[in-house]
């Protein structure tokens, strides 16, 4: 049989990620390839560079993007700033809480969890008493959106409490990132790593990564080599640090920076406010929506993300029925709950450019049609 390219179904993107890619970033990765120690390639990394310090409001020098998904920079954070035998205080109040506790354990370190109902934010007060408990904890780390239950956390409030026991911090903003208010500096986060199928609309596979001062240094202090070499921020920064000779590490996925660059590019056209702004109003329409609907949030009002949004499943209502149906039917996907949560409710996501009127009404009327015609159970 003759092989034929692949082409993707025309899809809404509604799910945790990725998003809906505009014509305008696809197509910047559809530019020539050029070498990546190329003088013009440089240049690029230096301006794409200075967008993500602006997206994560901070001057930070080790500022990044990691070759690989969120998970990717995730890793990085974890596996440059713990050292085996380290103490680490980990909020786990859902799917990606879990995930960094289990990245913590496998480096070595010592892990103290602080657990939270998932669909709640993380208790600042019980971080506070855990962080009290043990002195020696060298590291916090919390995801300030988690993703799997639409919960929104106070990551100002926490990094805060971080400096004040003398941890370093670790924050989660992979969908943080453009949809609410990430403040690297001005809150004093030691390491943030984002993703970019989120709220920046770019395709999936990059991380962006910031470290602060504080975090460099203790990289530099290290008793033993990060244990990947791969993800070893002393060597990737070789390439990535500017100023110095930019030396060959691994070849940077050009086409994707390309991506990444565009869609940053979009982001500061808009205006980082605005985009807040529009992810706030949008959602308030689809709750609005929604429960006109019949249908309910998991998460209290006051602790709503309004990127993602985790609604409950009705009694007696199909969960894969309704899903593959919104799909097949209307060419529309959501996400299915995880863990805990798989079977209870859906998370709709409204991350970048999926965030629009127009889009939340397509929705809607597709989960009205549904409804009418019992579809649904
Ligand atoms: C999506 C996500 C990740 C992981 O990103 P991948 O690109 O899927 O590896 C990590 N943390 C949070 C909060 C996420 O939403």
């Amino acid at each position: 049989m003759k092989q034929q390219s692949f082409q993707p179904p025309e899809r809404l993107l509604m799910g945790p990620g990725p998003s809906d890619v505009s014509r305008r970033v696809r197509e910047a990765a559809a530019r020539p390839t050029i070498g990546h120690l190329d003088p013009a390639f440089i240049a690029f990394m230096d301006e794409l560079k200075g967008l993500l310090q602006w997206v994560f409001r901070t001057e930070n020098a080790l500022t990044l993007p990691v070759s690989g998904p969120g998970t990717a920079g995730m890793e990085a954070c974890f596996a440059n700033l713990l050292e085996p035998g380290d103490k680490i205080v980990v909020c786990r109040n859902g799917a990606f809480g879990q995930r960094m506790l289990e990245m913590s354990e496998r480096i070595g370190a010592e892990v103290v969890t602080v657990d939270q109902e998932w669909g709640r934010a993380v208790d600042v007060a019980q971080v506070e008493a855990a962080l009290k408990a043990n002195p020696d904890a060298r590291v916090l780390a919390f995801v300030q959106a988690e993703t799997s239950t639409g919960a929104r956390s106070d990551g100002q409030a926490l990094a805060a409490l971080a400096r004040e026991h003398d941890c370093l911090s670790i924050m989660d903003c992979v969908t943080a990132l453009g949809g609410i208010p990430v403040e690297v500096d001005a809150w004093g986060v030691d390491a943030a790593y984002a993703g970019t199928q989120k709220c920046l609309s770019c395709p999936p596979g990059l991380s962006p990564v910031t470290l602060s001062e504080r975090a460099a240094e203790r990289i530099r202090d290290r008793q033993v080599p990060v244990q990947s070499w791969f993800m070893d921020f002393s060597l990737v920064m070789n390439y990535w640090g500017s100023g110095g000779q930019r030396a060959y590490h691994h070849t940077a996925p050009v086409n994707a920076l390309y991506s990444l660059h565009e869609s940053l590019l979009v982001l500061k056209e808009e205006g980082l406010s605005a985009s807040w702004e529009r992810h706030r109003r949008i959602h308030e329409k689809l709750v609005a929506g929604l429960e006109a609907l019949g249908l309910s949030l998991l998460v209290p009002a006051d602790e709503r993300l309004p990127q993602l949004n985790a609604v409950r499943i009705p009694e007696g209502v199909d969960d894969g029925a309704v899903r593959g149906k919104l799909l097949e039917d209307h060419g529309i996907e959501i996400g299915a709950g995880l863990g805990p949560l798989a079977g209870k409710v859906w998370r709709i996501g409204l991350m970048g450019e999926t965030c629009r009127e127009d889009k939340i009404e397509r929705l809607l009327t597709a989960l009205g049609a549904m409804k009418q015609s019992d579809s649904w159970e």
